[in-house]
């Protein structure tokens, strides 16, 4: 079976899609390859695609905070994955088409992580995973079984940089329901 480090060499010269072409680098992911918990973003922006790394942006530093107080885990301990793993240009949504393209190496990654919660941050991520059009309003506050794991649906961090106490105090209880799912 292919090593998580193999498949990151392999994707870091993807062009399966049109954002290949606008890229920096390739951010596949970082953390334990074998984490209990991965969490899964939209995709990297302008600091991610010049690092090469997830979330270490505004949007990273907090979910760090989030992860800290609310699991007390720093992300070495996790494991941190985008839905897709080229920068889209002027941070526009990705594409439907650059989701299916990008979705082998996301399905790769869960399979050789295995992680026990999956916490999915913002829609794209939970509507790709769950398979549903349904919005993340409506998907948020409740876990649902995913493959052998457990996924818990919540906002993007940047909804609750742009949004005030309501979103952050909602990332806060899915984080504390992704707590609970880890500990059962
Ligand atoms: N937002 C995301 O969805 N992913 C990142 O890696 C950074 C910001």
């Amino acid at each position: 079976m292919v090593t998580l480090s193999a498949l990151a060499a392999e994707a870091s010269t993807c062009t399966r899609c049109a954002l290949a072409a606008g890229r920096t680098q390739v951010v596949f992911g970082m953390g334990r390859p074998d984490a209990d918990l991965l969490f899964v973003g939209e995709g990297p922006g302008a600091e991610e695609d010049r690092q090469g790394l997830p979330f270490v942006g505004r949007s990273g530093k907090l979910l760090d905070r989030l992860l800290a107080e609310e699991l007390g885990l720093t992300r070495d301990q996790c494991y941190i994955a985008n839905v897709v793993k080229c920068r889209p240009p002027e941070n526009r949504d990705p594409r439907p088409e650059e989701i299916a393209a990008c979705r082998p190496w996301l399905a790769q990654q869960v399979e050789l992580i295995r992680p026990k919660v999956v916490v999915t941050l913002g829609r794209f991520a939970a509507q790709l995973l769950l398979d549903t059009s349904d919005g993340i309003t409506k998907l948020r506050g409740r876990t649902y079984p995913f493959g052998d794991a457990v996924l818990v649906p919540t906002l993007h961090p940047a909804a609750a940089l742009r949004g005030g106490a309501e979103p952050l105090a909602q990332m806060r209880a899915d984080f504390v329901r992704a707590k609970l799912a880890l500990a059962a």
